[in-house]
């Protein structure tokens, strides 16, 4: 993996202040946590601050608290009552600020309408709605009442929002008329309707005005937000729950299979997740912060709703695409907010790179003090031209790893303590009380240098509580490859420096006449090449090598495929990785397999290419992308028919 000179100046060394919180984090864990624990607000302090039963971990056992006390109630009790908690940007160009006390008026009114639903403490609440304030409210309103939600991404089909809603048997379901997306109008309620003919544990609808959408609401079961309204109170009590109440459950991205119901606690999530904000985005008052994913992932519900508030930090919502009505749109925000964080994903970066930085120039990005990645391997090349051209070289990039199961950020530099010098690509550091390793396939620490499976050696508190309904699963997924320790399935390597670079998901690893290689290895070689603006890298099985190396690429715009051209890309690889990286066959194509969050799906691009079930599909993005290398297997397989 290529290490790249340090962008930055003398102030962020030496990195003492790290290591040594880091170091005290890891002497007495329970400690550590019990004193980042005390910073939020608990109606009754904990009895225990870790029950470990291998594998299931409980923390704070005993402590009472409220999720949204902490994000609405704290602050209106402060001068922040009249801060700004939400900066929502609609796609067709309206906008909303929302105070805190706002906000807070209106989780209250929202809990009162669940509650007149019959909602009430542990029930199951689904929320299918577009990125608009109510979304965050409804989440709100659900933890105000021990109520656990679970989000589904508004751009999920009929059966994927029928496969979670049966998953949890949600008895309320909550949607829009619609919601926009390119300036079109997608139809959340009929999709609904199409869901719930096959979920039958739902009892009551609730349909939030959006669009304006001329559609029928079917009473009683079904009930516009609006007429609920009118009878909700203006305050309700919020319900002090266990630390161990589930806030909520929410399903994995589907990159590597069926998506998973991942179970989140109350008090361990919020204490790890308002930690880590701290640290990593550097907390300051006067900050307005805009994380891009959509509130559907864990990086949403963490980054963009409850960390945020729970610190009464100003949080920046975008409805739409970020290419509509043009490409600029995000700089636009950026501009019109004085957005002073941004956090985004390298697939947005590599979208936007493709487009050159010209349109960057246009607009005043000067806000922008800290930027972030999160999601995927981030290629040098487009960490730097995140880092010149839209943090004008000012900016510390964080490049953050975490999974749905984490709960929360577990290794990416920390700013808000001291930022360690920054390597594009790595993702640094582990962050304070999370205690990280690299394995070998035998279970054993490999040496720095050498690659092999990412661990977690010890519980921490943003931990899963499990794979809702299904703890075999739990157990076999995350703690059966290395006895006590949790597997989390990426493949990575520690550099001299004890820096950690993730090289993919170690079910992608190809293994290349007995050598191993990472997926993100090949393919930040493969997007260094000067014409290639994506590219994701399968193994195809080999009987002499094991597996051969197959690409596909995405082009820049103004480049031509041919076949010189796949000479020369795979000549590239061979010089940048080495000559076992030979590539045997490459593919141009004009999009990727993605999941609905962005990532590549490399398992629909390996089961074609070697003829297998393609699997699971409800989180794919676009259909079209696997039928176009579907055919352009299929020309080949004709070639070489008509070649004998
Ligand atoms: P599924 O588990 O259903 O296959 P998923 O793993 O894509 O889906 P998420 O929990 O959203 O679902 O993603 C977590 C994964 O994303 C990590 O395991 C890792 O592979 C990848 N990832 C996240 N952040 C980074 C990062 N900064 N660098 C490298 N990889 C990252
Ligand atoms: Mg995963």
């Amino acid at each position: 993996m290529a290490e790249l000179s340090l962008p930055f100046k003398s102030r962020y060394f030496p990195i003492k202040k790290f290591l040594d919180v880091y170091q005290k984090s890891l002497e007495d864990p329970e400690g550590f946590w019990a004193a980042e624990a005390r910073k939020l607000y608990w109606f009754k302090t904990w009895d225990k601050v870790l029950e470990w039963k291998p594998p299931f971990a409980r923390w704070f056992v005993g402590g009472m608290l409220n999720a949204s006390y902490i994000c609405v109630d704290r602050h209106v009790k402060t001068w922040r009552r009249s801060k700004v908690a939400i900066y929502w940007e609609g796609e067709p160009g309206d906008s909303r600020a929302l105070s805190y006390s706002t906000l807070y008026r209106e989780v209250n009114r929202f809990a009162s309408v669940l509650k007149n639903c019959g909602i009430g403490k542990g029930d199951n609440v689904v929320l299918y709605l577009p990125m608009i304030p109510e979304l965050l409210i409804f989440m709100l309103a659900c933890a105000r009442i021990g109520a656990i939600h679970t989000v589904i991404f508004s751009g999920f089909s009929a059966q994927a929002v029928a496969d979670r809603v049966n998953d949890i048997q949600a008895k309320l379901l909550v949607t829009a008329d619609g919601g926009f997306r390119r300036g079109k109008v997608v139809p959340l309620n009929s999709i609904v309707d199409e869901a719930l003919t096959k979920c039958p544990s739902v009892e009551k609808v609730i349909v939030v005005k959006r669009t304006n959408s001329p559609i029928t609401v079917k009473a009683p079961k079904e009930s516009w937000l609006d007429d609920l309204l009118e009878q909700a109170a203006l305050f309700v009590e919020p319900e002090p729950v266990e630390s161990n109440h589930p806030l909520y459950i929410l399903y994995t991205s589907g990159t590597t299979g069926k998506p998973k119901g991942i179970v989140h606690s109350t008090g361990g999530y919020l204490v790890h997740n308002c930690s880590a904000y701290k640290w990593v985005f550097n907390l300051r008052e006067e900050s307005v912060y805009w994380c891009t994913a959509d509130i559907g992932w864990l990086t949403g519900h963490s980054q963009i709703v409850y960390a945020p508030l729970a610190h009464g930090a100003a949080t920046v919502i975008y409805e739409g695409a970020p290419d509509y009505p043009t490409i600029e749109r995000w700089w636009d925000i950026i501009e019109k907010y004085g957005v002073t964080v941004f956090y985004t994903s390298p697939t947005a970066i590599r979208m936007f790179m493709g487009y050159g930085e010209e349109m960057l120039k246009k607009y005043d990005l000067s806000s922008l003090e800290l930027l972030g990645s999160v999601g995927e391997p981030i290629n040098p090349e487009a960490w730097l031209w995140f880092y010149h051209y839209v943090g004008g070289e000012r900016c510390p990039i964080v490049d953050t790893w975490g999974q749905t199961e984490t709960g929360g950020n577990m290794i990416s530099p920390c700013p808000g303590i001291e930022c360690v010098p920054l390597k594009p690509g790595s993702v640094t550091l582990p962050m304070p009380g999370i205690e990280v390793d690299i394995f070998d396939e035998d279970g054993k620490p490999v040496p720095m240098g050498q690659r092999g499976f990412l661990v977690i050696k010890k519980p921490w508190p943003g931990m899963l509580l499990g794979i809702h309904g299904d703890p075999e699963r739990y157990k076999e997924t995350y703690w059966s490859r290395f006895p006590g320790v949790y597997y989390t399935g990426d493949y990575a390597v520690k550099d001299k420096d004890g820096y950690f670079w993730v090289l993919g998901r170690a079910d992608e690893v190809l293994k290349v006449a007995g050598h191993r290689i990472g997926t993100a290895e090949l393919e930040d070689a493969v997007v260094s090449h000067p014409q290639i603006a994506e590219a994701a890298v399968v193994g195809k099985a080999d009987p002499v090598k094991g597996e051969s190396i197959v690409i596909f690429a995405r082009l820049k715009e103004g480049a031509e495929p041919s076949p010189d051209l796949k000479k020369e890309l795979a000549g590239h690889v061979r010089k940048e990785v080495g000559p076992i990286a030979v590539p045997d066959e490459v593919y141009f194509v004009t999009k990727l397999p993605k999941t609905r969050s962005g990532k590549v799906m490399r398992r629909v691009l390996k089961a074609v290419a070697n003829n297998t079930s393609i699997g699971d599909l409800t989180t794919l993005e676009d259909a079209s992308s696997v039928e176009e290398i579907i055919k352009a297997y299929q020309e080949l397989k004709e070639g070489e028919v008509k070649k004998k």
